[in-house]
């Protein structure tokens, strides 16, 4: 009866009073989440950014030096610049950057006599509009479009007025055309500019008479008056406008040519002729958007925070190409230098994104997952491997060969605009060939891993890591051909998808290194990070089994010990050892500060693992822990993250989680069920269709699922599927403040492992 009455409540929308959002979802996002971080501790790594959805090139305020990772920090209190952003993260330095900075009364060209004083109280970060009123009593605005920004600086009264544009770390060129009140020219900057010698040109447009100019030299500070054009290292220029000017600036970049920088600017800024409208545009465009996933609550702390996340998940990959004069897109490679047709992404690490950043873009954006598939064999062909960590260029960072993870979830959601077997033979070279410098192209110790069933260590650097992650990129193959009926690849990967099975050490309960010998690498300690594995330790790698939970029990003992090591990640001491790091790295510090025992939320590897219960058959402890994370974890103050941010994951998970669902073994349909933040969350499709998640009853406290239904129909399952989801409809949680230990329990209600279902083929 109470399940019945529980249906007519869902059938009938009666959701509980009061929960309509007070502000539009745009007006929820603080773009300063995650800004206060250092080297030491992070809470995001992120910086102010200002830019459309996957856009070409963000902005952001520049505080810290030119080159310097940490572009913006909260704890500074003067700015620098506006520049073109594009980093991923703080351990990265940036790529084609150049900076605008307006100056008042005397002029300082350089970076450090030109910086202007600030507080935070007359700062504002939108997704739409970044803006401050700097202590010497300039305003300065910044408004985005795809490849450019309309910036806009208020001059004080009767104060000399200029405008500096500093060419940043490489070589530049700049050329004033004073009557047109223009800049062109361009910047070659960063690890790309070093290997091609490419270029980014960029157009600045002034709605004000220019006064007088010069150029200047970044290097050395000096300025020459009256120069109209300068070429070579860290060249910038100066304008100046009449005293108290109000200035709007327009600009554009490309990296094709100085001609499509043109375009880029005509196309996206031509006709606003006003600052207001390219601001209003860039809101609307947010506010649709984030209105993809409407929540309805009366928690406002959580609906700032999730839509705070929903902005951050909403940047990376970014879009790297440009539209010629038909509209056609075509890209400039960060491969090969050349010009091709098509589109083309960049700026991920899949190490970091595989796991939830591309799992919710196949629910929100099926379009462009499917342009990005496109783009990895196009990487492919120009550069001779998949991508890995493309920043725009292949990075070779971190560890995995996870591009298959993408193509196997693409294929099995329905998304299958590439070839699957082009996509399967280049992962086979991927993973039987060393791969060049860097550890992420290739696979190094590829033929231990085939010959022994694991890489050795200390013979290859993160070798246990290696050979979890290689097991589950395996797995993705291993799927990938067995849904497209290619029983060549099927057969070769399907041997090495259980290879997880060979560092775990049964009388010691965690997967671990392991010499070449065959013998456990000694002494061991599970708290000790590095070695053979990678910026974590053993009690955090022992979960990378995405893609057989259900084995991984198995060697644990059984649901009981399984969910038991769970538990213990959480009451166990969050001491650590440093390892072969041999001092702090952030991520050990970020455990600690969290505070929930070896749970180190702040970095990837065990983001999945709480998900992991519904496996286990305890589904309330998944419920109870995510929320746990969701609530003690992040936040959407400067210190919103629990460690870095990394391009869209960590955001992601979020997003993901508030609505009670997550992409644990990306590569099958299935999103496993957690706890729902929210009382109403509506996911509205590409196509217009909508998917409704209702928890009845939901509060801070009543964080446990006691009965689903799913389109009225009764659930029991601890997972949806993929077409579930987009074919739209409505799933109907009744929340609790006590634990249901006897819903979503049984085997047949659990999630994928293959283990579960391989002899069942
Ligand atoms: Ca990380």
């Amino acid at each position: 009866m109470i399940r019945f009455l529980f249906a007519f409540f869902c059938l009938f929308g009666i959701a509980g009073p009061g929960n309509a959002l007070q502000r539009d979802p745009v007006d929820y996002v603080n773009t300063l989440q995650g800004t206060n971080s250092d080297f030491t501790l992070t809470r995001g790594n992120t910086y102010p950014t200002v830019a459309l959805p996957f856009a070409m090139h963000t902005w952001s305020a520049q505080t810290g030096e030119n080159g310097s990772g940490w572009k913006y920090q909260y704890a500074c209190d003067s700015i620098r610049g506006f520049q073109q952003a594009h980093q991923c993260s703080s351990w990265t330095n940036d790529y084609y950057v150049y900076s605008l900075m307006p100056v008042a009364g005397e002029l300082r060209v350089d970076q450090y006599g030109r910086a202007a004083k600030f507080s935070h109280k007359a700062e504002t970060g939108r997704p739409y509009l970044y803006s401050v009123d700097f202590d010497n009593g300039i305003r300065a605005e910044v408004a985005p479009v795809e490849r450019g920004a309309h910036l806009r600086f208020r001059f004080p009264k009767g104060e000399r007025a200029y405008v500096v544009l500093d060419g940043y770390t490489g070589m530049s060129g700049v050329a004033i055309d004073p009557s047109g009140r223009r800049i062109t020219g361009y910047v070659s900057n960063g690890d790309i500019a070093r290997r091609l010698g490419s270029k980014c040109w960029f157009v600045v447009e002034f709605d004000a008479p220019i006064r007088a100019f010069g150029t200047w030299d970044n290097t050395s500070g000096a300025t020459v008056a009256g120069r109209l054009a300068d070429d070579g290292k860290g060249k910038g220029a100066y304008v100046e406008f009449a005293p108290g000017a109000t200035v709007s600036v327009k600009t554009a970049s490309s990296y094709i040519s100085a001609a499509q920088a043109e375009q880029n600017l005509a196309s996206e800024l031509g006709f606003h002729k006003h600052f207001e409208q390219t601001r209003d545009a860039a809101r609307k465009i947010w506010n649709d958007h984030l209105s993809r996933i409407l929540v309805e609550d009366d928690d406002e702390e959580l609906i700032a925070t999730f839509y705070s996340c929903f902005f951050r998940a909403s940047i990376f990959s970014r879009k790297y190409y440009e539209l010629d004069a038909a509209g056609n897109p075509y890209y400039r490679s960060p491969n090969d230098n050349e010009i091709h047709t098509g589109y083309y992404y960049t700026d991920t690490g899949f190490w970091d994104t595989f796991r939830a950043q591309f799992p919710l873009s196949c629910i929100l954006h099926p379009t462009m997952q499917g342009r990005y598939m496109q783009a990895m064999l196009a990487c492919k062909r120009e550069y001779g491997w998949l991508p890995s960590w493309s920043f725009p260029n292949e990075a070779g960072s971190m560890i995995g060969n996870h591009a298959i993870s993408l193509f196997a979830d693409a294929w099995a959601k329905g998304i299958r605009t590439f070839d699957p077997a082009e996509a399967l033979a280049a992962y086979y070279e991927e993973a039987t060939e060393d791969g060049p410098s860097g550890p992420a192209s290739g696979r190094k110790g590829w033929k231990e891993y085939f010959t022994l069933g694991y890489i050795p260590y200390p013979d290859m650097r993160e070798a246990t890591a290696k050979t979890l992650e290689y097991a589950y990129d395996d797995w993705c193959a291993y799927e990938l051909a067995r849904r497209t009926g290619n029983d060549y690849y099927r057969t070769i990967f399907g041997r090495q998808m259980y290879n997880y099975r060979n560092v775990f050490d049964p009388a010691r309960g965690f997967m671990r290194g392991r010499l070449r010998n065959g013998s456990w690498v000694e002494p061991f300690d599970p708290t000790e990070w590095g070695g053979p594995f990678t910026e974590g330790c053993a009690w955090h790698y022992l979960w990378s089994v995405f893609h057989d939970p259900a084995g991984l029990s198995a060697l644990l003992g059984g649901d009981e010990a399984f969910a038991a090591k769970m538990d213990s990640v959480f009451t166990i001491s969050s001491d650590f050892k440093v390892g072969t790091y041999g001092s702090v790295i952030h991520e050990m510090a970020e455990m600690k500060m969290a505070d929930m025992g070896q749970y180190a939320h702040g970095n990837q590897p065990i983001q999945h693992m709480v998900y992991l219960y519904n496996h286990a058959g305890r589904p309330w402890k998944a419920q109870q822990r995510a929320r746990e994370v969701m609530t003690r974890l992040y936040s959407w103050s400067e210190d919103g993250y629990p460690g870095d941010e990394d391009q869209g994951q960590t955001s992601s998970w979020y997003v993901l989680s508030a609505l009670g669902l997550y992409s644990v073994c990306p590569g099958t349909d299935q999103y496993v069920m957690g706890s729902p933040l929210f009382r109403r969350a509506t996911v509205t499709m590409e196509d217009g269709r909508k998917f409704v998640i209702k928890a009845e009853g939901n509060s801070r406290e009543a964080v446990y699922i006691d009965g689903a239904t799913l389109n009225g129909e009764p659930l029991s399952r601890t997972y949806l599927t993929y077409d579930e989801i987009v074919a739209g409809g409505e799933l109907c949680l009744q929340m609790s403040v006590r634990p249901n230990t006897g819903r979503g329990t049984r085997v047949q209600d659990r999630p994928y492992s293959v283990s579960l279902v391989a002899d069942t083929e």
